[in-house]
């Protein structure tokens, strides 16, 4: 395989590629990021790579790469350097309390980028929490991608009150039934992922995303990663968050993911769409939604036609996002601490590569 049309290569790309690479640049992937390392995989194999000086201190107003970038490279003595990020598609991204730090682009960590798929992973065997659904598809509508409701271990039997409160909670979201342990609706879900897409897994702990990735993976009867899909060139790499499906399309499990606490606040009004659109009724455009004169919302819940549990998680969702942006510091910092500690306890079982 001599190109990255499988890892989602477009025209676009290959547009932007030839308008600013110098020759004897490449261009290529990021499937894997840990520590300011990189491991890259372009048409001739995956390569561990660093990102040039330059680029660390010259913000092109992209920050840094991260899993999922396409990016422009050199190669040198068997290793690369990134030189430049090619324009994101979608991003994958939380808020960050701090919007005064100078990493910290426009107050939001970007996981991941390049997605078509946020799967939302949620299991069958506890109830789930409403409030960090919320935050998830608010997260996932922001990024540009589809946000994808996958429901694992439909094999105990507790699914069906489930999803019919997930209908309610994520009014258009489509909900994909699965079962790791039995394999059931595990083929449909595959097959949505079309070639040269990716699909971003993201949920809490313990709900099933290893598993989901392995039977995902094993579909294909072994783990293909993106690196042994390409028999030249190829490095140790560390470790690969990025994997290449057999017959296209890629699964994004990142690390990253876990431990997010905070999210974006772009993706709010689309996961309450519903109130959104009530709310553009009311008289005032500032409308809190409480005891405002000629308030569509609550002459909503008044007929019946709106439920005031959802004005009642909308309300508290983004009174929590709006003061964690003013108030910012600490709780940034608590969660980057809680976040490294998380990431340093939980490390995810995977195949061997
Ligand atoms: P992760 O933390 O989201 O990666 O979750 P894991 O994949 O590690 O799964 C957590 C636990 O749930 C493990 O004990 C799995 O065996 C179990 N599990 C995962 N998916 C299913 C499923 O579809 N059905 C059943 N019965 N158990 C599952
Ligand atoms: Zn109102």
């Amino acid at each position: 395989m001599d190109d990255i049309d499988h890892l989602g290569w477009s025209p676009a790309l290959a547009h932007a590629f030839a308008d600013t690479a110098a020759p004897g640049q490449i261009a290529g992937r990021i499937i894997a990021h840990h520590r300011g390392h990189y491991e890259l995989t372009y048409a001739g194999g995956t390569l561990h790579a660093q990102c040039a000086g330059r680029m660390r201190h010259h913000d092109d107003g992209l920050g840094l790469p991260v899993v999922g970038d396409f990016v422009i490279a050199r190669i040198e003595a068997g290793a690369a350097t990134i030189d430049a990020i090619l324009p994101r598609r979608t991003k994958f991204a939380r808020a960050v309390g701090d919007l005064t730090r100078h990493d910290v682009a426009k107050g939001e960590q970007i996981i991941a980028a390049n997605i078509d798929y946020v799967f939302i992973v949620t299991g069958a065997d506890a109830d789930f929490s409403v409030r960090r659904l919320e935050r998830l598809l608010g997260a996932a509508f922001g990024s540009g991608a589809i946000p994808i409701i996958v429901l694992t271990k439909i094999d105990l039997g507790l699914a069906p009150p489930m999803i019919a409160q997930l209908a309610l909670e994520a009014p258009g979201v489509a909900v994909y039934q699965v079962s790791n342990a039995t394999g059931e609706g595990i083929a449909p879900l595959r097959g949505l992922i079309g070639h040269g897409r990716t699909a971003l897994l993201v949920g809490s702990s313990g709900v099933g995303k290893s598993s989901l990735v392995n039977r995902l993976l094993g579909m294909e009867r072994q783990a293909t990663s993106v690196t042994d899909n390409n028999g030249r060139g190829r490095h140790t790499t560390t470790s690969r968050d990025l994997f290449l499906l057999d017959g296209g399309g890629m699964i994004l499990d990142t690390p990253g993911i876990r431990a997010i606490t905070q999210w974006q606040t772009d993706g709010i009004e689309d996961a309450f769409a519903d109130i959104a659109a009530v709310a553009a009724d009311c008289r005032f455009a500032d409308c809190r939604h409480q005891t405002e004169p000629g308030c569509a919302v609550q002459t909503a819940i008044a007929a019946g036609t709106l439920d005031a549990r959802r004005l009642a998680d909308y309300a508290r969702l983004d009174h929590e996002l709006k003061a964690l942006a003013r108030r910012g510091d600490k709780r940034a910092e608590a969660a980057q601490t809680r976040q490294k500690r998380i990431l340093t306890a939980s490390h995810r079982k995977r195949p061997p590569p």
